[in-house]
């Protein structure tokens, strides 16, 4: 039959007698060379290493630092080469995958890892990822991830609620914070026609990912207006209309405003309700990015402060932030899921047989990817496992361990607080004691933030209020403990002091 197949095939594409030669030489025979399938005992084999290695670092993480990275200079030679012509044995290379390139990296799920925005996965999260990986899910129609695809549905039903946004909302998983805003501003541009001077607004504490959403979606800076922001750093909802009546006149065509729940740099967030009146007012398409702070209206206690989220037209979130999951899982979810196909829905005709009719979710119309990973199972598995109970919890527990923070820093002389605690974000610095002021705060603060983060202790990092440089702690680690956090503010003290002396 195959030998049949080829020789037809040599004869139909008019090859030459050589090539149809060598196909028949080859018509029955198992082309020689390696092969891509494993033995089975040796999958399992080296999956359980895998699983081993993981389950041992958990164990071990917090005696370990919380940072390290090193220079090109060290990176090149130990892990720069040709690739191999053949193939060697798995454990081997596995062991050195261990040992230098992993360790070499910020241990995000470190109890002391306070820096940018941490993340720790829950166990179930990074199984269904490795679950996910082995099944090799197309998550793009429902036609190829029935069973899938229903999850998927199900836990952007579970999110629709949590935000409090009305039956016919929905959404999608994407990659992170900045496909969600990516998505979303296109979304809003289709909406409004996609008018050639269309204008956006954000907040001057805005993350970098909505104004280079913009940029990629043919929005030139000059059309990015940043609005400014209280001394609490929110949006002056006063300060919108403004912008928007003045970029009228101007002959602009202002067709978004993005507010944040959650600002990253101080967990600020915006007056959403206010915000969603001028949007409503002025035709604005309101997109919320709440990819750090959304699911903190988990908690009872903190979802007041999150009041008008359901207001949004679209809301970015981030279930590998504070919903424990493993990178990439990130999500949109609109409050008119019809706006969010109207302006991504493409039936090519190579995907004619995937169409089973709307309530049949094909995720590929909701956004930027047609080949997708399944990555709703990691949420579903996560909540099915521990609950949306323990969650919560956890969500709420950062937030007091952010408040208590706050609170040693106002105790501490040496000590300034330079934005309070909100969500799970304090900055501050050290001011050292009155007498003593040697060098500028600022490259005080740097050295100290520079020479703990070296040593391991803990992962800091920085920003700027104002002018001033801050160092800006984020509490969101399920390992972290009020020990940890004091741990790290010590540190801060000595290092502070010794500099100072
Ligand atoms: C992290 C973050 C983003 C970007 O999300 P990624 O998941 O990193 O792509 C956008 N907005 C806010 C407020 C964030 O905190």
């Amino acid at each position: 039959m195959k030998a049949e197949q080829t020789g037809t095939a040599a004869e139909a594409t008019g090859r030459t007698p050589a090539a149809a030669g060598r196909g028949a030489e080859e018509a029955g025979t198992v082309l020689p060379g390696p092969s891509l399938l494993e033995d089975p005992e040796q999958m399992r084999r080296s999956g359980y290493r895998v699983v081993d290695a993981i389950v041992d670092r958990w164990a071990n993480l917090a005696d370990g630092p919380a940072w390290r990275g090193a220079s090109r200079k060290v990176t090149e030679p130990l892990l720069h080469g040709p690739p191999p012509e053949s193939g060697q044995p798995l454990e081997p290379i596995l062991e050195t995958v261990l040992q230098d390139v992993m360790p070499l990296a910020g241990r995000i799920d470190h109890p002391r890892f306070l820096a940018f925005i941490p993340s720790s996965p829950s166990w179930a999260s990074v199984l269904a990822s490795f679950l996910v990986n082995g099944f090799n899910v197309f998550q793009g129609t429902w036609l190829e991830s029935s069973g899938p695809s229903q999850i998927e549905v199900t836990v952007t039903e579970w999110f629709r609620e949590w935000l409090g946004y009305p039956p016919g909302a929905g959404g999608l998983f994407t990659s992170g914070g900045s496909a969600a805003n990516l998505i979303a501003l296109v979304a809003a541009r289709e909406a409004a026609g996609n008018p050639p001077a269309g204008t956006v607004y954000v907040s001057e504490q805005t993350h970098a990912s909505a104004v280079r959403a913009a940029r990629i979606a043919g929005i030139d800076g000059t059309r990015v207006r940043h609005l400014p922001v209280d001394a609490d750093f929110r949006i002056v909802p006063s300060g919108l209309r403004e912008a928007v009546r003045r970029d009228r006149e101007g002959g602009l065509a202002p067709f978004c405003v993005i507010a944040n729940a959650g600002t990253t740099n101080t967990g600020a967030i915006d007056p959403l309700t206010e915000i969603a009146h001028v949007a409503k007012e002025e035709g604005l398409w309101y997109h919320i990015d709440a990819a750090y702070g959304g699911f903190a209206v988990l908690d009872p206690n903190t979802r007041p402060l999150l009041a008008g989220l359901e207001l949004g037209d679209s809301v970015s979130l981030d279930p590998h932030k504070w919903f424990f999951q493993p990178y990439e899982t990130g999500c949109l979810m609109v409050r008119d899921v019809t706006r969010l196909e109207a302006a991504f829905r493409m039936l090519p005709e190579y995907l004619q047989d995937a169409d089973w009719g709307p309530e049949h979710v094909n995720f590929c119309d909701r956004g930027l990817q047609l080949t997708r990973s399944f990555r709703a199972l990691r949420v579903w598995l996560a909540v099915q496992r521990y609950g949306l109970d323990a969650h919560r919890t956890e969500i709420a527990r950062a937030i007091g361990l952010a408040r208590r923070t706050e609170a040693r820093i106002r105790a501490e002389a040496e000590l300034e607080l330079l934005s309070p605690q909100s969500l799970g974000v304090v900055c501050f610095r050290y001011v050292g004691r009155p007498a003593a002021a040697p060098r500028s705060l600022d490259e005080l603060n740097r050295e100290i933030q520079d020479r703990i983060t070296r040593s391991g202790l803990a992962m800091l990092s920085s920003t700027r209020l104002g002018r001033r440089f801050s160092l800006r702690f984020c509490i969101l680690n399920t390992r972290t403990t009020a020990a940890d956090v004091d741990l790290a503010l010590d540190a801060i003290l000595r290092t502070g002091r010794e500099l100072d002396a």
